[in-house]
């Protein structure tokens, strides 16, 4: 960290991280974005003490530091309710293999490490990381480092290893007398899949993540299917377990079969749902349960993958607009990982949404308040209320106008402190 004017300013390259700025902060803002209220408000300031928001005001109070963000519109940071930090582009298995196999578990992380650079500079604050794919509890690690100050990145909420009976998940196709590692922990019936789920909480756990469905593929008559992977008493032992443990489920759940399975179970989120049916989408509505479509990796993969995920890639954009009709709470999630995190920038899942119906500040709201409710933080993240973490974006064009300047975020601030700021104009 360096002292740069008055503004102390987080350097990505620093080896040290300091954990929060000594003077109280006033953000000058032209337009400030109070996505809890669906309101544009400004010009105005945004006071940050101690790595926390203090208020909103008209104008600076004596002994603030102003930084004068006049010329940009400022809202909260952004939230990723489905990442995978430890994974860096899986279009094809053979991509998938390549980074269980030939990369070490602690070469995998430090790329993490760098995904999260990138996560950050785009102003994603806090990631839900559903699934380490074989990297152990790597993610607990990495989101110590965060909290401790060893690396700077968003906060996470992290999942560990994700659960999926034998036979179910790759890696997969290898000679039979390999032993080749599992992208998730295997577990089976209900009492050996309780005791996964206990140890992964007990090794820091903050979700329990499932496979619920796999093997995607259309009946004569048109509908999509897949194969369930658990039996409707082991995903309800998983659930059960979790939720006595106080942990929430995130179900992968693509076709029918997954989400029947999985939503009889109580799971709190289904992930990707790319065929949605409408009795799924009046149980989700009715139970809150959240979607989470990732529509950004779908885009990526269906080129690659071709056959049934072309086909999938259609159903998920009615699918996403059937669940915003029927009012199914909808938390912004990429899959980041699933797709390069230096090629792609994953706000180009905010567009997504506005493409398919959403307005912008339903889209906006997405990825903040509604994503922070699932993390069950709403008090804390995704909003500008007084005691929120100082978490914040702003871009240069008002989202509100065009959905797209989320891709283009000018300043970042984290816990209080600058990651980001406009180049000198
Ligand atoms: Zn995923």
């Amino acid at each position: 960290m360096r002292r740069l004017g008055l503004l102390f300013i987080w350097m990505v390259a620093a080896p040290a991280v300091a954990t929060s700025p000594v003077a109280p902060l006033a953000l000058k803002a032209g337009h400030i974005l109070d996505v809890a209220a669906q309101k544009d408000i400004g010009p105005a300031f945004v006071l940050v003490s101690n790595g926390r928001i203090t208020g909103i005001a008209p104008a600076a109070p004596a002994g603030f530091t102003v930084i004068d963000l006049s010329d940009y519109t400022l809202m909260p940071g952004f939230i990723d309710a489905h990442t995978h930090v430890l994974l860096q582009g899986d279009a094809t298995q053979a991509e998938y293999d390549e980074q269980l196999l030939k990369e070490s578990i602690p070469y995998r992380t430090l790329r993490a490490t760098q995904a999260m650079q990138i996560a950050l500079r785009h102003g994603f604050t806090t990631l839900r990381d559903i699934g380490n794919e074989g990297a152990g509890f790597a993610d607990v690690d990495l989101k110590h480092a965060v909290e401790r100050g060893v690396i700077s990145g968003p906060r996470l909420f992290v999942a560990t290893k994700a659960l999926a009976p034998t036979g179910a998940y790759p890696l997969s196709g290898f000679a039979w007398e390999l032993n080749v590692p599992h992208g998730v922990e295997l577990c089976d019936g209900p009492e050996g899949c309780r005791r996964a789920v206990r140890d992964q909480i007990a090794h820091g756990a903050d979700w329990i993540k499932v496979y619920a469905d796999r093997g995607y593929y259309r009946l004569p008559d048109g509908q999509f299917r897949s194969i369930p992977n658990f039996t409707q008493e082991e995903l309800n032992a998983i659930v059960d377990q979790a939720h006595r443990s106080r942990r929430k489920v995130a179900a992968h759940s693509i076709t029918p079969s997954g989400h029947a399975i999985a939503l009889a179970a109580g799971v709190d989120s289904i992930e990707h749902g790319d065929v949605l049916d409408d009795a799924s989408v009046k149980k989700m509505a009715e139970h809150k349960v959240y979607l989470c479509p990732t529509l950004t990796v779908t885009a990526y993969v269906e080129g690659p993958r071709g056959g049934v995920w072309l086909e999938l890639s259609k159903a998920a954009d009615a699918s996403f607009r059937r669940a915003l009709a029927a009012g199914v709470p909808i938390a912004l999630g990429t899959d980041a990982g699933g797709f390069p995190w230096d090629k792609l920038n994953q706000a180009e899942e905010f567009h997504r949404y506005v493409d398919r119906g959403m307005t912008p500040w339903q889209a906006l709201r997405s990825g903040t308040v509604v994503a922070a409710a699932l993390l069950g933080k709403e008090a804390e993240l995704g909003t500008l209320a007084s005691g929120a973490a100082a978490d914040l974006v702003a871009m240069a064009t008002n989202p509100l106008q065009d959905i797209t300047a989320t891709e283009r975020v000018a300043f970042v601030m984290k816990d209080g402190v600058v990651v980001l700021q406009p180049a000198p104009r």
